[in-house]
């Protein structure tokens, strides 16, 4: 009997996984199933040069469409999977088709946060940024003079008001935190990036509160701030976080928390069902965490496939991420929750510099902006598993390439 290896999400953590599957067991049947129309592709373009018109959709893709039918790998697109059966080994899709599975992954990815209807979250030209559609929705509105609102200053808002703001959109920024990224960095990387965005004439509002949007006819036309100022607007994104796809296996009763819950082989509380990328929550030195990354997605789907494959797996990432913004890249290795003390680096190029967080002595992670020399050392001492001093961090003539030798 072909074994049948059933994905259900057709994202970068799905594309990983089938290859890697198809590589350790080229003899089984895969099948994805995807709500999206279009083939696996690339997220993170959609907000950086995707948005601009610099790359065309047929580059977003993962692989091209011949390679799934010569590795016979089915993909069952636009197809929304409604329900699992643990005990009958069963996914169910919306036309009523039940397909059997030998192992399962849930792919399913994340969905972004949107703002109450109540608020005016539902009027026309209020959009999130998630996917390929979304993209296309926003691309027609960003032209010059128009006038944006970003709701939300995490790394999709600021990567979005980048791009508006270097095609010469009027952009607004509104974070409700008192701080642009305060969920992911420390204050000296949200002042990196707030000082970026003066230059570039964004108008960032801290610790504001966005009352409502208005809208005329159906379709949004300005902004009201709890102080009572009010905003003309053209358009909006909201980028206020995302929420994990875990609906599916909370219903077929697999255990959840903030997400599906999965051991380091990827294997959620049922032992013929795993999960990867942004709906998995694995447990990361001591605390249950979720990645939003690539990264992620690959390397944890790859480890599900492993494991399905018969190998022991441990999957212990040293989490990397990366943010376009302007001219300046900022590369981010290990994770900072839990951080008691940040030291800033001055960078060798101009205008780039690092953050160092530690937690109770020992270095965790580090943010570099215009510094992959910082990130690159940074990330290796993680690799390594060495530490280094704040002290020594911080001191422009301590050379790190002599403590990853
Ligand atoms: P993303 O991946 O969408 O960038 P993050 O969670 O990293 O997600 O960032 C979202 C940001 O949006 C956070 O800084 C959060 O404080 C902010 N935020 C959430 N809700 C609102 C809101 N209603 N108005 C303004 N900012 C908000």
């Amino acid at each position: 009997m072909t074994e049948t290896i059933i994905v259900i999400g057709g994202g970068q953590a799905a594309a990983a996984f089938v290859a890697k599957m198809h590589e350790l067991k080229p003899a089984s049947k895969i099948v994805v199933i995807g709500n999206e129309p279009c083939l696996p592709y690339q997220r993170p373009p959609l907000s950086k040069k995707y948005m601009t018109g610099e790359m065309t959709a047929e580059r977003l893709l993962l692989r091209p469409p011949s390679w799934y039918s010569d590795t016979g790998i089915e993909c069952r697109l636009g197809a929304i999977a409604t329900a699992i059966s643990p005990s009958a080994k069963t996914v169910t899709l919306q036309d009523g088709e039940v397909l059997a599975y030998d192992s399962l992954l849930i792919a399913t990815g994340s969905h972004p946060r949107s703002l109450p209807a109540a608020s005016g979250g539902d009027l026309d030209g209020v959009y999130v940024l998630r996917s390929l559609a979304d993209a296309d929705r926003i691309g027609p509105e960003l032209a010059p003079g128009r006038r944006m609102l970003v709701v939300g200053g995490g790394y999709i808002g600021l990567e979005a008001a980048a791009v508006a703001a270097s095609r010469g959109l009027e952009v607004h920024v509104v974070e409700m935190a008192d701080r642009i990224l305060q969920r992911v960095a420390a204050p000296q990387t949200s002042d990196y990036f707030r000082a970026l965005h003066a230059r570039h004439g964004v108008d960032i509002r801290e610790r504001a509160a966005l009352v409502r949007l208005v809208g005329e006819n159906g379709r949004v036309c300005g902004a009201e701030f709890a102080d009572g100022e009010r905003l003309d607007i053209d358009f909006v994104l909201v980028g206020i976080g995302v929420t994990p796809n875990d609906a599916l296996a909370r219903e077929a009763g697999l255990a959840t928390d903030n997400g599906i819950s999965v051991d380091l082989a990827a294997r959620t509380s049922d032992p013929d069902i795993y999960s990867a990328g942004d709906c998995a929550s694995f447990e990361f030195n001591g605390r249950r965490v979720r990645l939003e990354s690539v990264q992620n997605a690959i390397e944890q789907a790859e480890a599900a496939a492993r494991t399905i494959a018969g190998e022991a797996v441990e999957y212990r990432p040293i989490p990397w991420f990366w943010s376009d913004q302007y001219d300046v890249k900022l590369q981010i290795a290990g994770l900072n929750a839990g951080y008691d003390r940040t030291v800033v680096r001055p960078g060798t190029r101009e205008g780039g510099q690092s953050v160092w967080y530690f937690s109770a002595g020992r270095f965790i992670a580090v943010d570099a902006a215009n510094d992959p020399r910082a990130y690159m050392f940074g990330k290796r001492l993680l690799e390594l598993g060495r530490n280094v001093t704040p002290e020594q961090a911080a001191d422009p003539q301590c050379d790190l390439k002599a403590l990853v030798q």
